[in-house]
């Protein structure tokens, strides 16, 4: 650029010399008149700018990436007027200098200058795999999961996407603490596309990005039953799931520990994470605890979650996560509209890798897994969702202290149930979506020198870890 404005300058200066001396050729002219031109749009697009620069504005309507094109041009201006002019101009102007505070991440803020813009929130892969429109916080409604009521006072959620209302319950030995979120988003399924309810404020805005809109709903309510308990592990395990589960609408999360009472650490953990949970106590019976042999680890706690489902909800679908397994949020999505029972494959499942049912032709011809065990349904636990209506219609059902045959039993004590009334999922068992990993156990951590960490900060966060 520099060398381009140096030859026109030249040019510039041999014309002037030669409209001074007389007559001038045609092409001298030209040039002349050229230079004449591109001079003086320089110098208004400089004024423009330096117009502009002084012109305030609005904190809300800066853009930053905008700020930096702006600022990009009017160093470029600077520069080529720096080399336009004999006058030696301060280039100081060169290095971009932010022209307004930068901008706070918080979800918040986001949320108002999108909504300034706008005013509807184009959110990725929150609740659905599909993009999806979530209205504004105003429009979000302030709602029960399941056969739940509103009990106490409400508080906002630092996302704009979740309004919470936290209220305390109790049932039986459960102490409950309730978070309930609305339903942030329209029906999600990975097959439905999501929608919005546009306001009279970003109607307009909306319907330049989206042609069609449907009114939003609530998809049907998850129960997501999760054993867990005490262990060096059991906070991370807790957290990792619930971030998990946090990008699913509509859910509540059944936390069921094997003991004989709650865990502050927990609670403090879920509380933190922010999904709707009620977190309940189920201890392993003493005979089973004392065995030498295979435990039936989660099973008292899975009952538990069956007891209160059987109490408190009356649709939507029932999934056992165990707290140390990995989900892919679209197989929550799909196991939402299930009418009875759905089963898919699970990564990590003995020597074959994965258990899976075996499909051909779209039917049901047997399962695969590294060990069928004369079991009926050679499932994982992490491969199967029930409805609660149809779990409601058995009021028998329940998971067996069978180490080995826990999914098994469970399965069996639904009947009747056709192999022909099961659906499969996860593209007809052709994805693998839910993983049984396992994390490395941890040592208990040793004793704190109390003596020697005095008033540090290790007095603190000795407190926050579980152990045995
Ligand atoms: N679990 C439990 N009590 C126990 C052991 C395990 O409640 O004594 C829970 C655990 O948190 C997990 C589920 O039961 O959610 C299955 O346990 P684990 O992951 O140890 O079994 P695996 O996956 O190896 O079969
Ligand atoms: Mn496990």
């Amino acid at each position: 650029m520099k060398g381009t404005y140096t030859h026109l300058s030249m040019y510039s200066g041999s014309s002037a010399s030669g409209h001074g001396g007389g007559k001038m050729s045609l092409g001298k002219s030209i040039k002349m008149y050229l230079t004449i031109f591109v001079l003086t749009t320089c110098i208004y697009m400089a004024l423009y700018q330096y117009h502009l620069s002084r012109e305030p504005f609005a904190a809300s309507e800066v853009v930053k990436h905008q700020e930096k094109s702006s600022s990009y041009i009017a160093s470029y201006l600077s520069l080529l007027m720096a080399n336009s002019s004999s006058n030696s101009i301060n280039q100081s102007t060169t290095t971009s200098t932010p022209t307004a505070p930068t901008t706070t991440t918080t979800a918040g803020t986001v949320g108002q200058k999108l909504g300034a813009s706008s005013a509807s929130i184009r959110m990725v892969s929150l609740a659905a795999t599909t993009p999806t429109f979530v209205s504004s916080p105003s429009q979000l409604r302030s709602g029960s999961v399941g056969g739940h009521r509103q009990t106490a006072g409400t508080k906002t959620s630092s996302s704009t996407t979740t309004t919470t209302t936290t209220m305390a319950t109790a049932s039986g030995l459960a102490t409950t603490k309730t978070t309930t979120t609305t339903a942030t988003t329209a029906k999600t399924s990975a097959k439905t596309s999501a929608a919005a309810t546009p306001t009279a404020s970003h109607k307009e805005n909306a319907h330049k990005t989206r042609t069609t809109f449907v009114a939003a709903s609530e998809p049907p309510p998850l129960y997501i039953i999760t054993p867990t308990y005490r262990r060096p592990e059991q906070l991370a395990e807790l957290t990792r799931l619930g971030y998990t589960l946090k990008h699913v609408a509509n859910l509540l999360w059944l936390v069921i520990e094997d003991a004989n009472a709650t865990n502050p650490l927990v609670g403090h953990t879920l509380d933190r994470i922010g999904v709707p949970y009620e977190y309940m106590v189920a201890p392993m019976p003493e005979k089973y605890k004392q065995t030498k042999r295979a435990k039936p680890r989660g099973v008292s706690n899975r009952n538990r979650g069956l007891e209160y489902l059987r109490q408190h909800a009356t649709e939507g679908v029932l999934y056992f996560a165990d707290d140390d397994n990995t989900y892919d949020i679209s197989i929550f999505e799909q196991m939402r509209y299930i009418s009875k029972v759905a089963m898919w494959p699970v990564g990590l499942v003995t020597k074959t890798g994965v258990s899976s049912p075996i499909i051909k032709n779209g039917k049901l011809v047997g399962y695969y897994d590294g060990w069928i065990g004369g079991r009926k349904y050679p499932v994982d636990m992490a491969g199967f969702a029930v409805s609660v209506k149809f779990l409601k219609e058995r009021p028998d059902a329940q998971m067996p202290f069978k180490p080995g045959y826990e999914e098994d039993g469970f399965l069996r004590s639904l009947a009747p149930l056709d192999s022909t009334e099961i659906e499969f999922l996860a593209d007809e068992c052709r994805d693998i979506l839910t993983w049984h990993t396992q994390t490395k156990k941890n040592a208990p951590a040793q004793a704190l020198n109390r003596t020697h960490y005095k008033d540090t900060n290790l007095e603190h966060i000795d407190q926050l870890l579980v152990r045995p």
